[in-house]
């Protein structure tokens, strides 16, 4: 089973720069997203008039997997590509996307970001009428479905599929001549549509459109389907468009995507997080002589708290940005040294000093309690944490790597009492309250908030991780 895929996806249409081939394009807009996924990456080229496609797909990140002996090698004017992180399961190197296939009239390739809920089920149907997968990632559900119902017209061969698959999915595809995009209904995760000359660009977020000075043009819509070829654009709806209510993920303005992006209508995710600092100070101020980061997740929104409390900002904790993110060690014990390894106190700031420090999520608390420590360790006085988002009290099924329920230490323990402080250790604990989120993100677009209320916009049944099939118990004595 693959759970889960925090991912990025770039593709780019008709690329005829002299300075920088398609594939360097790639190379560099994955590079911009490399924060969306450090397990594996890949591009994938076509060659139009050859009707060819060349495609290189590695384990690690992007700038230790190509070089310019391989871009080189990556030809054509069409190109996409994918950075992807997942934990459960499907690490292999069969798994790295994008998946490409070769159809009766020729090739075909798909990236994805997000996660489909219904792709174990699809999986066992198809394979019980004779599909052999060759990964087991829930992506190439899209591609068998797609070759069940092969139609001569591939626009209907692709929107037959996707009405098909539930879920999270963003993706980019390519064929023999054209790139295309889509959004599932409820928008779950972003996606980008730029322009870059006669180019056109496609990406999770703007910031991959800022390093090759691409323009932003507008989000791929929900539920959108955009066929971009010769001709230009043409836009097909998915069935559910406008039956469904939106989902936008909320944890991507929270923690998962660059804060120089615009996602989700543009809005910038720098200002909300900045803003969810200024709210959290308004709801939950505490005289101190500090306000510190937790860098660099929760760098925003500290200047926002700092700026609205009038405390002085100070950079207490100096991250060593040559280890990878602590979340990703599957085990709790490398974990612990993980966050030792990444970050360490500015000690001079701290002797007998009442210090706020600002992160922007609890998802284990194992960040928070280390940080803790090496903060009483370094002689604070006091250390009140502020959290700038609610608790986080359910798992993710829509590709963001949250762990199991069990493991969410705001569902083992009560967030309204004293529990959670007691347990990390500090001299208060507030976390930004829901209305306050929503004031925050405003109401012209809907949210998917099930990570804070548990309120799933698309059921997560019939995923194989259920709440209640926890792959780690994580008990009360465990903390
Ligand atoms: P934890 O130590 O388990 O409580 O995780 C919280 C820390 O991990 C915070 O500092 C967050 O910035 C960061 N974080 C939150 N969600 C994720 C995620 N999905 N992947 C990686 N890191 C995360």
């Amino acid at each position: 089973m693959s759970f889960k895929d925090e991912c990025g996806i770039f593709g780019i249409y008709n690329n005829n720069s002299e300075q920088f081939t398609t594939s360097l394009l790639t190379y560099y807009g994955l590079f911009a997203l490399q924060h969306r996924g450090q397990e594996s990456a890949g591009i994938v080229t076509l060659e139009r008039d050859k009707n060819k496609t060349y495609s290189y797909r590695q384990m690690g990140r992007v700038s230790k997997i190509f070089n310019e002996n391989i871009l080189n090698h990556l030809a054509g004017d069409i190109g996409i590509g994918h950075v992807r992180y997942s934990t459960h399961g499907a690490s292999a190197i069969r798994n790295i996307q994008p998946l490409v296939v070769e159809f009766g009239n020729g090739p075909f390739a798909i990236a994805h970001n997000g996660n489909l809920v219904n792709s174990d089920i699809l999986r066992k149907e198809l394979q019980n009428e004779g599909s052999i997968f060759h990964t087991t990632v829930d992506t190439e559900v899209i591609v068998h479905l797609m070759s069940k119902g092969y139609y001569q017209d591939m626009e209907n061969t692709i929107i037959t599929a996707l009405n098909k698959i539930k879920g999270a999915f963003s993706l980019v595809m390519m064929s023999s001549n054209n790139l295309i995009a889509a959004r599932d209904p409820y928008g779950f995760r972003p996606l980008s549509l730029g322009k870059l000359g006669d180019s056109w660009v496609v990406a999770s977020e703007t910031s991959a459109f800022d390093l090759i000075r691409a323009e932003f043009v507008r989000d791929i819509e929900p539920g959108e389907v955009l066929f971009i070829d010769k001709n230009g654009l043409k836009s097909l709806f998915l069935e559910d468009y406008k039956k469904v209510n939106h989902a936008h993920c909320v944890f991507e303005f929270i923690y998962f995507a660059r804060p120089d992006s615009l996602i989700f209508g543009g809005k910038s995710v720098y200002e909300l997080r900045k803003n969810f600092g200024r709210k959290l100070a308004q709801e939950s101020n505490v005289e101190a002589d500090m306000v510190i980061p937790v860098p660099d997740s929760g760098v925003p929104a500290a200047i926002g708290y700092s700026q609205e409390s009038n405390i002085p900002f100070e950079m207490g904790l100096i991250r060593n940005h040559y280890v990878g993110r602590s979340f990703i060690q599957p085990d709790q014990n490398l974990r612990d040294l993980a966050v030792k390894l990444k970050l360490n106190p500015v000690r001079e700031l701290f002797k007998g000093k009442k210090i706020i420090v600002i992160d922007d999520s609890i998802v284990r608390g194992t960040t928070s309690r280390k940080i803790i420590n090496m903060l009483r360790e370094a002689g604070a006085k006091e250390i009140h944490l502020r959290i700038s988002s609610p608790p986080v009290l359910g798992s993710c099924y829509y590709g963001i790597d949250t762990p199991a329920q069990d493991e969410l230490i705001a569902n083992v323990f009560d967030a309204n009492t004293t529990e959670i402080k007691d347990k990390l250790g500090a001299d208060s604990l507030e976390y930004l309250s829901l209305n306050g989120l929503n004031e925050v993100i405003g109401t012209d677009h809907k949210y998917c908030l099930a990570c804070f209320n548990k309120k799933y916009p698309v059921s997560p049944k019939g995923i194989e991780r259920s709440p209640q099939m926890s792959l780690f118990e994580l008990s009360k004595e465990d903390l």
